[in-house]
Parts: structure tokens; C-alpha cells; sequence
């Protein structure tokens, strides 16, 4: 689907879609109604930023690199007159367990996400789909056995924090010293990743870029090259930040950040940075819609002919299947019960 055909760009039914097939551009026409159900638009990180302009390139999508959540749906129906709703929902409703923006459920690959990791790469096996995301990720077991530090190499939240709590410091850190955004590193030793069991190598880690291993902090720092790095890491703030938290090792408690009893000093080498950065889950806000489903124009009303359902509706803080589900049919149901197109 390339875009919507309404009678006229703002006003009117909506007829149909424009489509490619195999290569040739098609117009096809619409019976009753044309629903709209292309996903999210996470991936589109220009459209995502509109919602919430701190949601910049180096947060990856979970779900890549198999889905991409392109925003078409909503781009074309914007394109005919219909309006987005619910923008807060994106970040601000989603304080407490969020579905939108998530601690990364793994360490040391791009997405933060299991890649077929455990038994379930036994699934992927024979699948098209498998090297695409090649690092399966560490799955962290006890965040007493890291830190997380940012682009500057400084230490920012408490590593056990979760949701909102561990997520907006992600995103402001220092604001006042201009240090928001950007890429986090988790940094352990050698006797934390025997504590976790960890292989560190691939397919568990993906060195392309989102995980560096070296024999001192310093040049763990310099080793780390991503493109969401913007400068190389200053070695001796991660020295200073690392230093500072054996400290709190020694004195049992975490004066910057209220981490519970820290309990292991970084100081076996060799040392190792991986991706620990947010990710974008799910997409909670879109096409303005109401209980029957139907997109809305900017000025209110709807426009005739077009629904919307899933991650590309907006307005409804729910995650997941459910509401994809319950409004598709919903979407469905009302399209084949509307007045069919002559
Ligand atoms: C990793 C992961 C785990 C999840 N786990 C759960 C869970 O446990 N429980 C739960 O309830 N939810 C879960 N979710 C969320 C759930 O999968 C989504 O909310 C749901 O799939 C959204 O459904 P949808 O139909 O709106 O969009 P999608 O399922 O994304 O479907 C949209 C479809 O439109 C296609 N499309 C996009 N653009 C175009 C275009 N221009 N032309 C033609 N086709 C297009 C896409 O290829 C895709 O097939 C998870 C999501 C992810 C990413």
C-alpha cells in the first residue's frame, strides 16, 4: 500500500488504495471500506520524533529486523485529511510498566531483544530469518553484576530501576550538562560474566558495534565505536566512574543513585561494554478513531470509508494483541456493514 484514494484529498469517501505488485503500481478499488492496519510507526524515526521529539535514531525497534514499523498507514491517511490522537500516550501514559519504551530485555545486540535467544533459537534454525539479527543477547540475571553508564562514561540511574524510573533518566540524564539521549553501556568484568554464566561471543553478542571487550577501562572506552556514539568515550571519566562505585562497594551503599547494597567491584579484567540503550516496543498512539473504529478527519468528523484498527490507532492505552484484535473486528464489522462503493 503506497497511499489512499479518497473523491477528493479532503473530502469524500475514501474509494481505494494505491498499491505496488510485482513491480507495477496498482489502484485497487474498495467495496465498502478501506481499513487501515499497517502497525506502528516506530521504526520511522522522523514520525515517531513528532510524538515525542527525545526519541532519536539510537533507540532500536523491537521486532526488527523482521517487521518494520514504517508509519505508512498513518502518512496516508494523514495525506486524505485524517488526524493523529492520543500523542502523549506514546511515552507520557506509560509510566509505570512501560510497552512502548523499554530496559533493553538483553545486553550486547542491537534490538534489546531475545533474538531466538535460549531454546527458542532452536526455532529459528531453518528460518529466512535467521543471521539477520544476529546477536542473540545476554540475558542479565542480577544488575548487581553491572553498571550503566553514558556516552560520556558516567554513571546516571540505578541499575535495578525499571519502566519509567529506569527509562527517563535514560532519555534526560544531565540535561543541565547538555547529556541527554544517546547510547547507555552496561560495563562488567571477567567475575561478573562468570557470575551470569555469559558466553561472550557470537551469536550471543554481536561485536559489530554493540559489544567491546578490552584488558583495561581506558581503552575499553576508546574501543567502543558506534554510530549512535557521537564522540569517543573519555577514558578517564569511565575510570573515575567505575573507581567511584567500587567505592560504594567498600561502603555498602550508593550515594548517587540509591542502587541497593552494591555488591561487586569492577575490577577483573578483562573488562566489556555492551548496548544496554532503551527500545522501542510497541506504539500506543495514531489515527484518531472512536468505539466504531472509524478514522477521523482533522476538523472532527470522520471520513467516510476509512477505518483504522491496531498499532496504527491512536487514543487507547492498551498493548498488545487485545486491542489489535478487539478493533480490527470492530473496524471490520462496521466497513462490511457501510454502503457498498457503485
Ligand atoms: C517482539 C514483540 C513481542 C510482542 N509480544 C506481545 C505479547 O506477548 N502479547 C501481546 O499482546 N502483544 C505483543 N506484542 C505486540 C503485538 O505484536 C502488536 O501490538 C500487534 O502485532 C499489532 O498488530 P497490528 O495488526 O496493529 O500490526 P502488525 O502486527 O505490525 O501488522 C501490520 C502489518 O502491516 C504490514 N504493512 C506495513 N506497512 C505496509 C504497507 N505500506 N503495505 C502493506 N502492508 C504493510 C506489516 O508488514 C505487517 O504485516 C509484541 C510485539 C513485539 C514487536
Amino acid at each position: 500500500m503506497t497511499g489512499l484514494i479518497r473523491e477528493e484529498q479532503f473530502s469524500g469517501k475514501v474509494l481505494g488504495i494505491t498499491a505496488t505488485h510485482e513491480g507495477k503500481t496498482l489502484n485497487i478499488q474498495a467495496k465498502r471500506g478501506v481499513v487501515v492496519s499497517t502497525g506502528g510507526h516506530t521504526s520511522n524515526v522522523n514520525f515517531r520524533r513528532i510524538f515525542d521529539s527525545r526519541l532519536t535514531e539510537e533507540y532500536q525497534v523491537v521486532g526488527e529486523p523482521y517487521s518494520r514499523q514504517s508509519g505508512d498507514g498513518e502518512i496516508a491517511a494523514m495525506q486524505v485529511g485524517a488526524s493523529l490522537w492520543g500523542a502523549g500516550c506514546q511515552t507520557v501514559e506509560t509510566q509505570s510498566r512501560s510497552h512502548i519504551f523499554e530496559k533493553p530485555y538483553v545486553i550486547g545486540n542491537q534490538f534489546g531483544y531475545p533474538q531466538g535467544g535460549g531454546k527458542r533459537n532452536e526455532n529459528i534454525k531453518d528460518s529466512p530469518v535467521k543471521g539477520i539479527a544476529r546477536g542473540i543477547g545476554l540475558q542479565v540475571a542480577d544488575y548487581q553484576n553491572l553498571i550503566q553508564v553514558n556516552q560520556f562514561g558516567r554513571r546516571f540511574v540505578n541499575e535495578f530501576a525499571t519502566g519509567f524510573e529506569w527509562w527517563n533518566p535514560c532519555l534526560e540524564q544531565n540535561s543541565t550538562r547538555g547529556e541527554g539521549g544517546g547510547p547507555i553501556w552496561a560495563i562488567f568484568d571477567a567475575d561478573a560474566a562468570k557470575r551470569e554464566n555469559w558466553t561472550l561471543a557470537p551469536p550471543f553478542v554481536d561485536p559489530d558495534g554493540w559489544f567491546f571487550s578490552a584488558g583495561a577501562l581506558r581503552d575499553l572506552a576508546g574501543k567502543i565505536v558506534s554510530k549512535y556514539q557521537k564522540a569517543p568515550m573519555p577514558g578517564a571519566a569511565l575510570e573515575e566512574s567505575v573507581a567511584r562505585y567500587n567505592s560504594f562497594v567498600d561502603h555498602g551503599r550508593d550515594e548517587d543513585f540509591g542502587k541497593p547494597v552494591p555488591l561487586h567491584k569492577i575490577q577483573t579484567l578483562p573488562f566489556y561494554a555492551a548496548w544496554s540503550t532503551p527500545c522501542i516496543h510497541d506504539c500506543l498512539s495514531g489515527l484518531r478513531i472512536n468505539g466504531k473504529s472509524p478514522g477521523h478527519r482533522l476538523w472532527g468528523k470522520v471520513v467516510p470509508g476509512l477505518y483504522c484498527a491496531g498499532e496504527t490507532s491512536g487514543g487507547f492505552n492498551q498493548h498488545g494483541l487485545a486491542k489489535s484484535l478487539t478493533f480490527g473486528r470492530i473496524a471490520g464489522r462496521e466497513a462490511a456493514k457501510s454502503v457498498a462503493h457503485s
